[in-house]
């Protein structure tokens, strides 16, 4: 009844039925595929300090004879593993509510040259100790519409990153000023830099550049993941300069209305 012609029109119909299906499906598995990679990479950075801690914590118990004194480097490690641990469980809490869009900004009003200023005084003794100077230029006042805390977690990760990867004697420079619509932030330091090859990968999530170096700094390798998402998430832009053995600029760009 439906000859050749309407056999063919349903034909073609099925076909590009299913070619849009598994077109629409690509973008789902892509996600699932992201998603499968975060669980295997969480779980492989959660297993090496736990490693850690577990092989030191059995030797204490095999030596009750051995005081504090002669087990105190094994406790040390353990105790920055420790903390290693949970700074990469509380990040990863963040990224997982930033996948299921459960974190949600709280805009309000921030005084952002403020917020610049007291959170360099927060870095200047731990620069200090190690011979490091923090210059700053900030513009007073400086408001902004945003998330206060989250603007925080912004700074304290750039300020962090900037300190960690610094040289001794080395200097930092901090700069946030009105830039046309919005606010620009650059926090400047002088220390290993980040080579040509690695740039592309520093937002992505667990990429510690030059692996064997960055091991024994402390670190997470999902703080610059997080930023990228506060920075994105007030509408901004963020991006990075850096010259191997001379240092990094981190230089973002935040509206100060975001809708
Ligand atoms: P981490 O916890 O390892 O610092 P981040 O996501 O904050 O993780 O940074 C990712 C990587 O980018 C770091 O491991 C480091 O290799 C590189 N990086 C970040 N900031 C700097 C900086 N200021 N100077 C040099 N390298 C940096």
């Amino acid at each position: 009844v439906l000859g050749i012609g309407g056999l063919v029109s349903i034909g073609i119909a099925l076909f590009a039925g299913l070619f849009l299906a598994k077109r629409a499906l690509i973008p789902i598995q892509q996600s699932w595929e992201k998603q499968q990679q975060f669980i295997a990479d969480a779980s492989h950075e959660l297993r090496t300090p736990l490693s850690v801690i577990l092989v030191n914590l059995e030797r204490l118990f095999r030596s009750p004879g051995r005081t504090i004194e002669e087990e105190s480097e094994h406790i040390l490690v353990s105790i920055q593993e420790t903390r290693r641990l949970n700074k990469l469980v509380s990040d990863l809490l963040t990224l997982a509510r930033t996948d299921s869009n459960e974190l949600q900004l709280l805009k309000q009003t921030v005084p952002m040259g403020e917020l610049v200023e007291k959170s360099v005084q927060t870095f200047r003794q731990l620069a200090t100790v190690r011979g490091i100077s923090i210059e700053t230029d900030i513009q007073q006042p400086l408001e902004m519409s945003g998330d206060q805390e989250r603007l925080q977690q912004l700074l304290v990760i750039m300020l962090d990153n900037a300190l960690k990867y610094s040289y001794e004697q080395g200097v930092i420079a901090v700069s946030c000023k009105r830039d046309g619509h919005g606010i620009s932030l650059i926090v400047k330091d002088s220390g290993i830099g980040i080579s040509q090859e690695d740039i592309p990968y520093v937002f992505d999530r667990f990429y510690r550049a030059d692996k064997m170096r960055s091991r024994k700094l402390e670190g997470t390798g999902l703080g610059l993941s997080i930023a990228k998402w506060i920075v994105d998430a007030h509408g901004g832009k963020i991006r990075v300069e850096s010259e191997e053995g001379k240092g990094t600029s981190f230089i973002v760009w935040l509206p100060v209305k975001s809708g």
